[in-house]
């Protein structure tokens, strides 16, 4: 009925309001923030399966605002694309984690995401390439994680980027792999060092139809001559499974989850004296 669908529009609006006054409240925060006194940047470790050692760890920035408390990346990074503050973000928190990595043994590697309005900006490339040069971290410890929506932005600049970085020696990562519908089109094309599969394959891993996906993944990490990184992985059977499959590093809440420098220094020195 009429009154029926005026009812539902309400509830609709009223979501879609709720959820566009929460997002300027996180606009107006982020706007007003101090962002080197209120952003950090926790690392999570990932394990390679055939060492059983900790060989490199995914920063991933923390906000803890002074009026809305803590704040997940999910929600925060977009605003800060969509209000041209990505760049300042990106290289705050990217100064911070070469910061911290020199904090780290030096066989520990880091891990990194980009936005996907980072690699299309020359500016932001520029000034990566710079803070690395500034650092006292070699570059070949360095990875940066991409996800499709960087490449699919502007696929030729993006590519040239990913060149220059390489030529460095920073790895690059095709993040979040599977989620989108085009990566299979273009992952050859693009010269990748990690293909991380995205933690929403590890559900079904208990299945046949769910094994045989991940294999079928690994198999093409193997053809392009790149390492597969499984995300997500929370459960021993979910750890064994991928072993056995033959992904050599795996990442997710079994492994640790992220945490801050300080306790990541001293989870890796509880697990050299074990
Ligand atoms: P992501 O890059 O895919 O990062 C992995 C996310 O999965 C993290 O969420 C991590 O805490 C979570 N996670 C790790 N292990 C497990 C697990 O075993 N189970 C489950 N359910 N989740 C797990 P987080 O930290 O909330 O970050 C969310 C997203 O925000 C990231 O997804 C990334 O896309 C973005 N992000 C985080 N930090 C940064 C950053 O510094 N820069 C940019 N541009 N994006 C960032
Ligand atoms: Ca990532
Ligand atoms: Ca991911
Ligand atoms: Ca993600």
């Amino acid at each position: 009925s009429k009154q029926r669908r005026r009812g539902v529009t309400t509830l609709f609006s009223q979501e879609h309001e709720d959820a566009i006054r929460a997002e300027r409240a996180v606009e107006s925060a982020l706007r007003g923030a101090d962002l080197a006194a209120e952003m950090e940047v926790h690392y999570q470790p990932i394990l390679d399966t055939l060492t059983d050692e900790i060989v490199m760890v995914e920063g991933l920035a923390r906000w803890t605002s002074p009026t809305l408390g803590r704040v997940p990346p999910d929600r925060f990074i977009a605003v800060a694309e969509r209000c041209g503050m990505i760049h300042t973000l990106t290289l705050l928190l990217f100064r911070k984690a070469l910061a911290d990595a020199a904090r780290l043994p030096p066989q520990i590697e880091l891990s990194f995401n980009l936005s996907s309005h980072d690699l299309t900006s020359s500016g932001t490339v520029i000034a990566l390439i710079v803070a690395v040069r500034q650092s006292e971290i070699d570059p070949r410890r360095i990875t940066l994680e991409l996800t499709e929506t960087a490449l699919m932005r502007d696929f030729d600049r993006a590519r040239d980027a990913i060149r220059a970085l390489r030529a460095l020696g920073i790895r690059i990562a095709l993040d979040d792999f599977g989620t989108g519908y085009s990566s299979l089109g273009y992952v050859h094309r693009l010269p990748l060092d990690r293909i991380k599969i995205d933690r929403s394959f590890m559900a079904d891993i208990g299945t046949d139809l769910g094994r045989s996906v991940v294999s079928t993944i690994l198999d093409l990490c193997k053809n392009l001559g790149v390492e597969g990184v499984a995300e997500g992985v929370e459960t021993a059977d979910q750890l064994v499974t991928m072993r056995r499959s033959g992904c050599r590093y795996v990442q997710g809440y079994l492994i640790g989850a992220p945490m801050p420098l300080n306790a990541l220094l001293d989870s890796l020195d509880l697990r050299a004296q074990a």
